[in-house]
């Protein structure tokens, strides 16, 4: 039977449904499918809920990989016992940010074979090694970990894929995009950069004893100097496995990025959002680039790339709509505001602030403080964009002065008008300084007030759009109101819940008429 892969997309999945970012579709399974097609091996992507609970989803696959995060180890459980139930013979990979912890999940979930960090090279060797069809000696592979009798192998660290390998030999599959319900409503991640350049560390005492003792690499003038620490801790924010995981930033080049925008958007994708832990990371110097706050952001090459983009005619028809997300404060300038005002008017630039406290900014290993924040939301403001702020309860080093100066820093970002305020709850990520810390219980009471502030600035926000008249495009039924369509803004904005059934994709315009959460609004469809 011909070798056909089935890629599970099991990202965020968590113990079954994603319930947030559910529009969302990353460009991590899309790469994969990329190096499969690559090898002329025929592939499909499919969202764990489908393969789960859909029956028939897995008919017709001899292989499976899995493509998820930490937090979805109950899913990756259950797929991998489902396969094993019916499709004992067939290869199981996984991979993504799950990889980070390399022996807890091979000793618990066995897969045959764990793909560590980048994936696309390491997939290449088995698959010309002819390890889906025959035993080979795994130990030969770098960037695995796999079950060798008892013993949990974890094979040596692969180096980083260069930048023109990402741009012109490894190109995620843009056709498997189609896999996914519902794709043309949903924001499609076109990744421009991999890795950040974020290699200051945390000076917080870890749980196993590591601690900074200001030997001056972190801030040595040196970029290479930054790559190592001798205590071991990682680099980046404390809570973050970015740098570690993938290093400093390599950019794929303007016409990787612009060929494959075209082909999704051909294939009726609307909403691309281009995909960088830090994007003003991009083309920003040479590699390694680990100072975060400078060399200032490349105009000319953000400018450009933003230009080719716009000029693709179904941006410039405005039925598809291209958005940014991570921006580091301490690189949003005036002339980078005013950039994106001018070629990407209205879009909601994504700020991390983690944390309304200086002194904690600065401990967590954070590179722009909670005052640069403020200014770049102000600066956003000034410029017609519609910022969002991240914030983080239960961190590590937190305590009820930090979560105050949080609580006052939620009321300065409403005096600006922030667009949103997004507030999650501490993970320890395998690959992080912060790996070993515990997460904070959800009713944990230091983190009350925050959440309440945080919540209530969203919901306000919600009224300046009653009466508003915005495109949106449908994505799909609701899931709680029987006969209304979930519908996404074509530009920024809340989730839309409207009467009447619409299919995935169909563009609408609604005028908005109630706000029913600090996330949702309801209206009515006009045309
Ligand atoms: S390299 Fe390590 S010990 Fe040195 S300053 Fe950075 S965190 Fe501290």
């Amino acid at each position: 039977m011909t070798d056909t892969v089935l890629i599970v997309d099991a990202l965020s999945a968590g113990s079954g449904q994603r319930t947030s970012s559910r529009d969302s579709i990353g460009c991590g399974p899309r790469t994969i499918a990329g190096v499969f097609e690559l090898c002329d091996i025929p592939c499909g992507i499919r969202r764990v809920e489908d393969v789960l609970y859909k029956k028939g989803t897995t008919r017709g696959f001899t292989h499976l990989a899995i493509s998820a995060m930490s937090m979805d180890f109950p899913v990756v459980e259950q797929v991998i016992k489902m396969w094993n139930r019916t499709r004992p013979q067939g290869r199981i990979l996984l991979g993504g940010p799950i990889s980070g912890e390399p022996q807890r999940m091979v000793s618990l979930l066995r897969p045959d074979v764990l793909i560590i960090g980048e994936g696309e090279a390491t997939l290449e060797d088995l698959i010309s090694s002819d390890y889906l069809d025959s035993s080979i000696d795994l130990s030969m592979i770098q960037g695995i970990a796999f079950k060798k009798r008892k013993d949990v192998v974890v094979t040596s660290r692969r180096p980083a894929i260069s930048e023109e390998k990402l741009s012109d030999y490894y190109k995620p599959s843009t056709f498997r995009v189609m896999d996914y319900s519902g794709y043309q409503a949903s924001r499609v991640y076109v990744e421009v950069v991999r890795g950040c350049s974020n290699f200051q560390r945390t000076k917080i005492r870890l749980p196993d004893g590591r601690e900074c003792y200001d030997c001056g690499s972190c801030d040595s003038v040196d970029p290479t100097m930054r790559l190592d620490c001798p205590e071991d801790i990682p680099p980046g924010c404390g809570f973050c496995s970015v740098p570690a995981t993938w290093g400093s930033p390599r950019s794929r080049s303007e016409d990787a990025i612009v060929s494959e925008i075209e082909t999704l958007l051909d294939l009726d994708v609307h909403r691309i959002v281009l995909e960088a832990p830090g994007f003003l990371d991009y083309k920003r110097g040479s590699y390694p680039l680990t100072t975060p706050c400078s060399p200032p952001a490349n105009i000319d090459a953000i400018s450009n790339l933003l230009s080719r983009i716009n000029s693709i005619p179904q941006m410039k028809d405005g039925i598809a709509h291209l958005s940014v997300e991570n921006i580091k404060a301490c690189l949003f300038s005036e002339p980078v505001a005013k950039m994106f005002s001018d070629m990407l008017p209205s879009i909601s630039p994504n700020i991390g602030m983690e944390t309304g406290s200086e002194h904690h900014a600065r401990t967590i290993g954070k590179c722009s403080t909670p005052q640069e924040v403020l200014q770049a939301v102000s600066l956003a403001k000034k410029f017609g964009l519609n910022p969002f702020v991240y914030l983080i309860y239960g961190l590590p080093g937190e305590n009820i002065l930090t979560v105050k100066e949080s609580v006052d820093m939620v009321k300065k970002l409403a005096d600006l008008s922030v667009e949103r305020i997004i507030l999650y709850g501490f993970r320890p990520l395998p690959g992080s300084a912060f790996a070993d810390f515990d997460p904070p219980t959800h009713d944990d009471p230091i983190s009350q007030e925050l959440k309440q502030a945080v919540s209530r600035v969203n919901r306000e926000r919600k009224y300046a759009y009653l009466g508003r008249k915005v495109k949106a495009i449908a994505a799909e039924a609701s899931l709680t109101h029987q006969g209304y369509t979930m519908f996404y803004p074509l530009k920024e904005g809340p989730l839309i819940t409207a009467l009447g059934g619409y299919s995935p994709g169909t563009l609408v315009d609604i005028e908005i008429e109630e706000v029913l959460s600090d996330g949702l609004v309801r209206g009515t469809v006009i045309k």
